[in-house]
């Protein structure tokens, strides 16, 4: 009978298991071109924050959340508008070309920008809440040059609007996640990371339910020190939590298999990407994050980073990472435990 019963709590978790491998796969190149392919067209003039274009792509996120039956996260509505002065621009280079960012940060003036939601109530542990991040901004248009920022940040756009997509197929067939999984692509992060400060600033949940912030900032492209496709740099992982690094470990080492690359994961790494992205409005909070980036290229911050040059295979590849370590983080009975102390 022991025998028995051993025998079958292994094949439930098994059969449970592979419910998110099943639901990853959902997550595929052909999705996530056809979303490129219009983020990061010319019409959308480089999505600059308070500017014509960035405003139809968060039209065209809120009606992708719509399709795949997300409901608007309050009333009617998937925005957080946000009016703020623009502030530092972070380039993640040093060579940026000044003139170009003093155009993009104009006279800092106030900016008005979206946050674009997707809030996919959880089950059991619904009151808290795993967020993931993309900032769907980019540099604009200067001069009639678009800047099309395919790979920054068009490539982990697409990317959490599939992870969205991924959760809401899984709550269809009955195996949605157990903690709430919030999807929120972010503007203003080229104006000095407005978008996400100003949600953690004014959180729509509260940020102490807020488990983790998995954030996705440019995979879509092979970095300059890298031959093989086959890794992507995280960056925070286990700044907060250990536990947060452990899973994501697991998980990549489970279903993926990509070379986790931790280079640039030092607070006082010389580039500072710690700093440099929307996660760290969470980190600084003291909610545990993991950055997911793939290096600067020859085109990053260059009219030349458009979408024939993105390695969408990359892109999923990394993506199903994203979604099956948010799907661990929702589903695992313990929240995850903040260990270490932040600065
Ligand atoms: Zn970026």
């Amino acid at each position: 009978m022991k025998k028995i019963i051993i025998l079958f709590i292994g094949l439930s978790t098994t059969v449970f298991s592979q419910d998110n491998v099943k639901f990853s796969k959902t997550i595929n190149i052909d999705d996530l071109e056809k979303h490129l392919n219009i983020l990061a067209s010319d019409s959308l003039e480089g999505r600059e924050t308070g500017k014509p274009g960035q405003k139809m792509a968060a039209d065209y996120i809120m009606n992708h959340f719509k399709n795949i039956g997300i409901p608007p996260y309050k009333k009617d509505t998937y925005y957080q508008k946000f009016k703020v002065k623009s502030g530092r621009h972070l380039c993640k280079c040093d060579d940026c070309d000044v003139n170009l960012v003093k155009k993009i940060l104009g006279n800092r003036k106030k900016i008005k920008g979206e946050n674009v939601l997707g809030f996919i109530e959880g089950s059991d542990l619904k009151d808290e809440i795993v967020v993931i991040t993309a900032h769907y901004d980019h540099l604009g248009k200067h001069d009639s040059l678009v800047f099309n920022g395919a790979d920054d940040d068009g490539s982990g756009t697409v990317g959490a609007m599939e992870i969205a997509e991924a959760f809401m197929l899984a709550k269809t067939a009955g195996k949605g996640p157990r903690r709430s999984i919030l999807v929120m692509t972010v503007s203003g992060e080229e104006k000095g990371l407005l978008g996400s400060k100003y949600y953690t600033d004014h959180p729509i949940y509260p940020l102490e339910n807020t488990v983790a912030n998995l954030n996705i900032d440019m995979i879509g492209r092979i970095g300059d020190f890298k031959d093989n496709p086959n890794y992507v740099y995280l960056i925070g992982s286990d700044m907060l939590s250990t536990e947060l690094h452990d899973i994501s470990e697991s998980v990549n080492k489970q279903h993926i298999g990509l070379e986790l690359d931790y280079t640039f994961n030092m607070e006082d790494d010389p580039n500072r990407y710690y700093y440099r992205s929307d996660h760290y409005n969470f980190a600084k909070n003291n909610i545990p994050v993991i950055f997911y980036f793939n290096g600067l290229h020859e085109d990053y911050h260059k009219v030349t980073d458009t979408v024939e040059k993105i390695d969408f295979k990359k892109i999923e590849t990394i993506t199903r990472l994203v979604f099956l370590t948010a799907w661990e983080l929702a589903n695992r009975d313990d929240r995850i435990i903040v260990d270490k102390k932040g600065n």
